[in-house]
């Protein structure tokens, strides 16, 4: 009986964490020997039994770039996030390496947007632009570039867009090159990872092949995975002046109904060579952050995304909730759902809390 029990215990513990097996293989008694309170007595005595850590070195903030000098235009839905010109740049990411984020998200807001998002793969291109000015002034900070085209677009979609008098058709394969392109731009503009986003079928086998061919073999790709067709963006859409001028993004981004297809889109990605997964957005989706790391075991990053970040601001500006409290719980669940890398707009603010203690 001893025997079946363990062996259904190690059946079901079977690729969990071995702290969930362990919880219920060796308990010697109930209460009164009992007592999980013991723990929990001091600050120091918590932080000695903390399951799950933040730290600065996990955090990557993400930044938008648009032409011009001394530009420094606030996002209205997103209290604290800017649109800035390279020069104010600079001093976002200074400050933030200053409290140790060591890693920036770029996405950039060009000039002009056309048929072709020629903006996006230009070299002279807004985030081209921005990832060589970075790599010169901060050699030290890791330039992670959004790779997309719908803030290029002059309709905002994410891929080439085919019309008829009824219908707009947002066409897979003819988008690829183009995307593949913006990456290998951005390689050779200094990227030390490129991150598409778009949610194109084969991009990323698209992109690595484009990188290595050009010499790029060393260049990681961290694929949006498992994006979702989320309401959660709405503010983003601002920041980056990329919402759709017709249509919207369902026929390519994820039902938030599923998730075995969020598993197989993962596995999709890793197989064309993805070397960091993401899951977008974190918090609503920490089942599918939870399974996909559990499942493949890959660098898993979590996007804290625009909506997150404003429902907590709004808030804490009501006085309703403690925002350094809500924002470091979060980002905590995140952590223990398994994500190894968080990307949130509050990337500063968090590292300096976290450094403040
Ligand atoms: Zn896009």
């Amino acid at each position: 009986m001893i025997e079946v029990e363990k062996r259904r215990i190690d059946d079901d513990c079977r690729g969990r964490p071995p702290s969930l097996l362990c919880a219920r293989m060796i308990v010697p008694a109930g209460f009164p020997t009992l007592r999980p309170r013991r723990l929990r007595q001091t600050p120091a005595l918590r932080r000695l039994v903390a399951e799950t850590r933040l730290s600065a070195e996990q955090l990557v903030l993400p930044l938008f770039v648009r032409p011009g000098s001394k530009v420094r235009r606030p996002v209205a839905a997103m209290p604290g996030v800017f649109q800035v010109s390279p020069d104010e740049l600079i001093k976002e990411a200074t400050r933030a390496c200053t409290w140790n984020v060591p890693a920036v998200l770029l996405f950039g807001i060009p000039h002009r947007k056309d048929a072709r998002a020629s903006g996006a793969y230009a070299q002279s291109g807004i985030v081209q632009q921005a990832v060589r000015l970075l790599k010169k002034e901060l050699p030290d900070l890791l330039v992670i570039t959004d790779v997309c085209l719908c803030e290029y677009m002059d309709h905002g979609h994410c891929g080439v867009v085919r019309r008829d008098k009824k219908t707009a058709r947002i066409l897979n394969d003819p988008t690829l090159k183009l995307l593949a392109q913006t990456a290998l731009s951005h390689a050779e503009a200094g990227a030390d990872i490129v991150a598409p986003s778009d949610m194109m079928d084969g991009r990323v086998r698209a992109i690595r092949e484009r990188l290595d061919k050009n010499g790029f073999v060393d260049t990681p790709i961290m694929s949006y995975a498992a994006k979702f067709a989320s309401a959660f963006y709405g503010p983003f859409r601002e920041a980056a002046e990329s919402a759709p001028q017709f249509g919207d993004r369902r026929s390519y981004q994820m039902d938030p109904a599923n998730a075995s297809e969020a598993l197989r889109e993962v596995m999709l990605d890793l197989q064309e060579g993805a070397d960091i997964v993401m899951i977008k957005p974190a918090l609503a989706y920490l089942d599918l952050i939870y399974r996909v790391k559990a499942e493949f075991g890959y660098p898993t990053a979590a996007y804290a995304v625009s909506g997150e970040y404003s429902m907590m601001k709004a808030a804490s500006a009501k006085g309703w909730l403690d925002e350094r409290a809500v924002m470091l719980e979060s980002l905590l669940a995140m952590r223990r759902a398994g994500a190894d890398i968080l990307i949130t707009y509050a990337a500063t603010d968090v590292a300096r809390w976290l450094k403040e203690g």
